[in-house]
């Protein structure tokens, strides 16, 4: 028996009916784009997050860069990025032609630091997007701290982190925005593509509306120079089964995390560290250990299927080579990358599966 890194198809079999009728529903609506599916999940997800608005748009890359150009931020502006993140963080800053700014993470949460922030910080920095990375929510309160002195636009990207809760608060409503992904393998996916953008600022999430949807309100007058960013009234409908589910999903993952971060303990695992405010969601288990390779072969011999995020950070990617970041330009993110493995996590891992991944890593460490 091995044990797969997410299993997809167990998250669908568990609600298939409901699934199956809310498509049925939403294809016989006649609504195929925008519409009532759309309208109840983007009120249902806002209140989830305690957030005024919640825009639906097409995925999370392009949720990122309607939220930055919905506040103005383009050419020449500086936005500070964790150094290690996947590349949709970056990218979208790239392609509203900003000045990308890494930051290393700090090497116990994997997070980026209001401390290390502040620091990347000069006179042309216009805003700051942290990510919550791997599930666990960064100190966004302390990140608003420091962007507010110097009047930054704070962009949460949140793609990892669904439901998290940060000193008791979710995340998605603290920050000037928060950008969401419902791509499937997300703590909150649909079965396909999928975005959000989370707000409570009125005029932004008018911006973002109009940008998200050719610049227009109403057809045929453009008033911004937007794009086609829409979120599927099919893939909504699906998301508005799940979401009143995302919690107990959640709660199935801190289960799991609980058994690992307690059987693995004495080993020479380095465990994520969670801070006492922080209430992750664990999108993925991030383990270290300095023969990684090694050890997922073996895992993987055994039947544990395990991956890395990421093998190649974004400075050190052929996409990147023009921003002249060499090796050892961000040596903490290097090392994670090299170090660094994900653990099967999901809510549907059992707890045979969850004991199977743990005796393999034992016997392997003993
Ligand atoms: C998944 C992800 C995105 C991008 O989401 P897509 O819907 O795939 O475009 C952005 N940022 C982070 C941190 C992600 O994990």
């Amino acid at each position: 028996m091995s044990v797969s890194f997410l299993d997809l198809s167990a998250a669908y079999a568990e609600v298939s009916a409901e699934l199956e009728a809310a498509a049925q529903r939403a294809m016989r609506s006649g609504w195929y784009i925008g519409g009532p599916e759309v309208t109840a999940f983007e009120t249902a997800f806002a209140k989830f997050c305690d957030a005024k608005d919640a825009i639906g748009v097409a995925n999370g890359l392009e949720a990122i860069e309607i939220a930055l150009h919905a506040f103005e931020i383009g050419a020449g502006d500086e936005v500070i990025v964790p150094a290690n993140t996947f590349i949709a963080t970056w990218l979208a800053v790239a392609r509203r032609g900003a000045v990308i700014v890494p930051v290393e993470p700090d090497p116990e949460t994997y997070n980026i630091t209001p401390e290390a922030i502040a620091e990347a910080i000069t006179p042309r920095t216009r805003a700051v997007i942290p990510v919550h990375l791997y599930g666990q929510p960064a100190d966004i309160d302390g990140i608003m701290r420091v962007a507010s002195e110097r009047d930054l636009i704070v962009i949460e990207d949140a793609a990892q982190c669904h439901g998290a809760r940060c000193h008791g608060a979710r995340i998605g409503s603290v920050g000037h925005a928060a950008t969401w992904s419902f791509y499937p393998s997300k703590n909150l996916g649909a079965l396909g593509d999928g975005g959000a953008i989370t707000t409570n600022h009125a005029e932004a999430a008018a911006r973002m509306r109009l940008l998200s949807n050719y610049g227009s309100s109403q057809k045929y007058i453009h008033d911004l120079p937007g794009t086609n960013s829409r979120l599927d009234p099919l893939q909504a409908a699906m998301l508005s089964v799940k979401l009143p589910l995302l919690d107990e999903w959640n709660r199935r993952r801190q289960a799991v995390a609980a058994e690992y971060l307690d059987a693995l303990a004495e080993t020479a695992l380095v465990l994520p560290k969670i801070a006492d405010w922080a209430e992750p969601v664990w999108h993925l288990f991030v383990v270290r250990h300095p023969d990684r390779d090694d050890l997922m072969t073996a895992l993987r011999e055994r039947g544990v299927e395990t991956l890395i995020h990421y093998p190649i950070p974004p400075h050190r990617q052929n996409a990147f080579k023009d921003l002249g970041f060499g090796e050892g330009a961000f040596p903490i993110t290097e090392q994670m990358s090299q170090e660094c493995f994900s653990l099967p996590m999901g809510p549907h891992l059992s707890t045979d599966d969850t004991q199977r991944v743990i005796a393999a890593l034992k016997e392997l460490l003993a």
